[in-house]
């Protein structure tokens, strides 16, 4: 079996930013354009409307054809696509094994860009509502409510940030908390507090999202003490409930943090496993923009590409 240079695990922009540098570098990197992982290939990018803020996109451009392109501009530098999730990988061995199906693909070196996934409320009308009103993501997404009635959900520090940050848009916003107290760092709650424009709604649940033919107008929620639904109508909401990285295929295989985010070693990409590297939010629950997940995917890459070196 041929051992290749190097396996990407993963097709976001940080995987596809890796392809596009470890191509023009000649390394012929492989891959994996994982079926399941964040819900389909391609990445939490899929799942977005308009991207606004990445650069050289003057007019926007829609979510899952900013993945088309670059999935384009890797395979231009002979980057070998395989449209399978990985589903073991051993780097206790050299060359790392990593399989999908029955197949083993053996690399000198792995990038793992399998991302994160925000967390849903899984309650009905809210995936059918996704990108017509529903979110996670103000920095994403917020421009797109100007003074208009938006609801944030959760009660930590993301949703205190998120809520704060929405005002700058919002004529109204409304924080559900499903308890009768955040969880948020007391400097962030103090912040939401002491903000004008924010309503803290407690102790209340969505239980479902409805909406016209085009877009959300209106959330069916229920005061969880009381047991009393209610409807409030609304433009946009912003579920802030957390992120899970995409990371069960490494347990137990590279140090992970409390989370389940891959640690990397400061100012590197390197992983707990010298030739494993990590790009975009699987190592990252800071900062989760596609920009900075195509950055480090190159950072990833170059940091790879040096290792191969050495070895030489
Ligand atoms: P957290 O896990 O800290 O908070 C999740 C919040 O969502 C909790 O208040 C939780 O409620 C609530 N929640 C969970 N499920 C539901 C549900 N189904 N319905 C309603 N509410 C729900 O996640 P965050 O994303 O806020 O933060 C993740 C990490 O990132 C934290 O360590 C945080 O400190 C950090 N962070 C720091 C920032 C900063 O310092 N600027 C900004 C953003 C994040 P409950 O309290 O009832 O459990």
């Amino acid at each position: 079996m041929e051992t290749r240079n190097l396996i990407i695990i993963g097709s976001g922009p940080a995987g596809y930013s890796a392809a596009i540098y470890a191509g023009r570098a000649e390394l012929k990197p492989l891959l994996f354009e994982g079926q399941s992982a964040g819900g389909q290939p391609g990445g939490q990018l899929m799942l977005t409307t308009e991207v606004e803020n990445f650069p050289g996109f003057p007019k926007g451009i829609m979510g899952p054809d900013l993945m088309s392109e670059m999935k384009k501009q890797a395979e231009r530098f002979e980057t070998e696509i395989i449209a399978k999730d990985v589903i073991e990988v051993d780097f206790s061995v050299r060359p790392f094994l990593v399989k999908s199906g029955e197949q083993e693909y053996y690399a000198k070196s792995v990038i793992i860009c399998t991302g994160a996934q925000a967390k849903w409320l899984g309650v009905p009308g809210e995936q059918a509502y996704w990108g017509r009103g529903v979110s996670a993501c103000a920095t994403c997404d917020g421009f797109f409510f100007k003074e208009k009635h938006i609801v944030v959900v959760g009660g930590g520090d993301a949703a205190m940030e998120e809520a704060n940050f929405l005002t700058r848009f919002a004529s109204k916003l409304t924080l559900l908390v499903r308890k009768d107290e955040l969880k948020a760092s007391k400097i962030m709650q103090d912040r939401v507090k002491a903000n004008p424009k924010i309503e803290i709604v407690w102790n209340t649940e969505v239980v479902e999202v409805l909406g016209d033919e085009t877009k959300l107008t209106t959330l069916k929620v229920k005061n969880n003490k009381t047991g009393e639904t209610s409807e409030i109508q609304a433009d946009g909401l912003f579920v802030a409930i957390g992120h899970k990285p995409n990371t069960d295929l490494f347990q137990g295989k590279l140090e992970l943090d409390q989370v389940g985010y891959i640690v990397t070693k400061p100012g590197s990409t390197e992983t707990s496993i010298e030739g494993v590297y990590a790009g975009g939010d699987v190592a990252d629950h800071k900062y989760r923009q596609a920009i900075t997940a195509a950055g480090t995917g190159c950072m990833a890459m170059l940091d790879a590409e040096r290792f191969l070196s050495r070895q030489e």
